[in-house]
């Protein structure tokens, strides 16, 4: 296998089928945070293990797709991101790309992965959230599925994965093998389960984190002394850009005001 080719080559080829599942708080779970929602590629359950949803046949499936550089449905949003530059495929080859000897030794032909590693976390438990971003919805905010519920008579629940003991176990089974831990919506630092159990492991991680606008860098760093680096990604919205655009992301734009900013330009 041409590792070089997979990594800086391939067109489809992406590290995270090998190092990473993401688990949402309905408990659907994909390849990462940009597969497609309507795809997922599994389901927590009351006994289920990583390393059965590592290596069910839509992770076996998509796992040869990458090797044999053939395009996978779940992944359409990085092929799609990729007619224009940059995806989140590039930043996992880049970020995990060191780890490729292992994951290809690891892989039998048929997509099976062995001794599954997580290395980079991004396990959500709830949908608890104070906020009601634009970008956002009901599975991951419950102000929007509280909102949706009252307006639109939808059925949208809290969601709660942290009940179950089994996943919970299974995630701190994998905590030392962490590199990089992503913390996003539901509102992880109002979520105390998740929050009291990071904290108590003593590992260094790496923190991607868009939602640090939600409490001051103070407290956050002072909750999480076990973190030693954050990579800062927040949102340009929240940095760079002026302040109206700020204002539309966030629950309560202030209409009046973001009209007399627009009248100036
Ligand atoms: S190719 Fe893109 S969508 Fe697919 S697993 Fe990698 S980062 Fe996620």
């Amino acid at each position: 296998m041409d590792k070089d080719f997979l990594l800086n080559g391939s067109k489809t080829f992406c590290m995270f089928p090998w190092v990473h599942l993401n688990i949402v708080p309905n408990g659907n779970v994909y390849p990462c945070c940009v597969g497609v929602s309507s795809d997922p590629l599994g389901k927590i359950t009351d006994d289920v293990k990583f390393d059965d949803i590592i290596n069910n046949e839509n992770f076996k499936e998509l796992r040869n797709n990458m090797l044999a550089d053939i395009p996978s449905n779940a992944c359409t949003s990085c092929y799609d991101l990729e007619k224009f530059g940059n995806s989140f495929r590039k930043y996992a080859n880049e970020s995990f790309g060191h780890l490729i000897d292992e994951a290809l030794d690891n892989t039998d032909s048929d997509g099976t992965l062995h001794d599954f590693k997580m290395r980079y976390c991004d396990v959500r438990f709830k949908n608890i959230c104070n906020f009601k971003c634009r970008t956002c919805g009901p599975d991951y905010s419950s102000s929007w599925a509280l909102e949706e519920n009252r307006h639109m008579g939808t059925k949208h629940k809290i969601y709660d994965l942290s009940t179950n003991t089994n996943i919970l176990e299974e995630f701190l089974n994998h905590i030392p093998n962490v590199e990089l831990v992503y913390f996003a919506g539901g509102e992880p630092l109002i979520t105390d389960e998740f929050s009291e159990k990071v904290k108590s492991y003593e590992a260094e991680y790496e923190v991607r984190l868009e939602e640090i606008k939600n409490r001051e860098k103070e407290a956050l760093l002072t909750n999480y002394d076990k973190i030693k680096h954050i990579e800062r990604l927040v949102n340009d919205y929240y940095t760079n850009i002026p302040w109206y655009h700020n204002q539309m992301w966030e629950t309560k734009a202030k209409m009046d005001e973001i009209i007399e900013e627009f009248k100036k330009l």
